[in-house]
């Protein structure tokens, strides 16, 4: 397994987010990530990336554990977060903000333009000045740059217009063909079922269900995602 997660228990401060959460992602898998509104998912991957270290459990990534690793050193061992909310360097441009963290490998700067022109468009253009979608582009871009063995998206196509959420799913398809893990949160049922390889549902802080998206009938639709 590229991502193994058993039991973990994660806090903010003395309130109490993650009650065991269990998931696991082999290499080449994409896995959604999924539950109503404050379940945990958010939490779930500040945990895996140690940017909110979990109390109890384990996190294995590459066969290591992450535990007392700082944020910045799991993401150096492969692990590329695009998190919510789309954080770009807005005084950077497009072309600084992906190459500020880019390290060597399949994934260049014309291997993002390709994925997304609009980028290669206002390369030279501060990250402020873009729309909130070509925000989220270069957010991807920027996580594909530095060449993830694992690619987190948390909620990439919220809030954006029609045409850019098309944009953004066509991209995270072209990176599944292309064999990137990816591990997924996103609420467009519609789209992210058809992607992913397997879901693992959470309710209040703990893993309840885990299955292919085929599994998933109205029934688990009803209980558990609230559609
Ligand atoms: P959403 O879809 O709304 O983003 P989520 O499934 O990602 O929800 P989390 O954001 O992980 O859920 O929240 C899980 C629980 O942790 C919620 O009860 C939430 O209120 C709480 N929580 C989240 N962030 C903090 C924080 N910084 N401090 C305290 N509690 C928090």
């Amino acid at each position: 397994m590229l991502l193994q997660v058993e039991d973990i228990k994660t806090f903010y401060g003395s309130s109490q987010a993650l009650f065991g959460v269990d998931l696991s992602l082999a290499e080449g898998e994409v896995v959604a990530l999924m539950g109503r509104n404050g379940m945990g998912k958010t939490t779930t991957i500040r945990s895996i990336c140690n940017l909110t270290p979990p109390k109890s459990g384990s996190i294995m990534f590459g066969g290591q554990p992450t535990a007392r690793q700082p944020a910045f050193k799991v993401a150096q061992r492969g692990l590329g977060l695009v998190p919510e909310g789309r954080r770009c360097f807005g005084s950077l441009t497009v072309y600084e903000n992906l190459t500020a963290a880019a390290r060597h490998g399949h994934w260049t700067i014309e291997r993002v333009n390709d994925l997304f022109p609009r980028l290669a468009e206002r390369r030279n253009q501060q990250a402020r000045t873009l729309s909130g979608g070509e925000q989220q582009m270069l957010a991807v871009g920027r996580a594909l740059m530095t060449n993830p063995r694992l690619l987190i998206l948390d909620e990439a196509t919220e809030g954006l217009a029609p045409v850019i959420r098309d944009d953004i799913w066509r991209a995270i398809r072209a990176l599944k063909t292309d064999g990137l893990s990816i591990l997924l949160v996103d609420k467009t049922l519609s789209e992210l079922l058809p992607v992913a390889d397997r879901c693992v549902i959470l309710e209040n802080g703990r893993s309840v269900w885990a299955g292919k998206p085929v599994e998933i009938d109205t029934d688990i639709k009803d209980r558990y995602l609230g559609v």
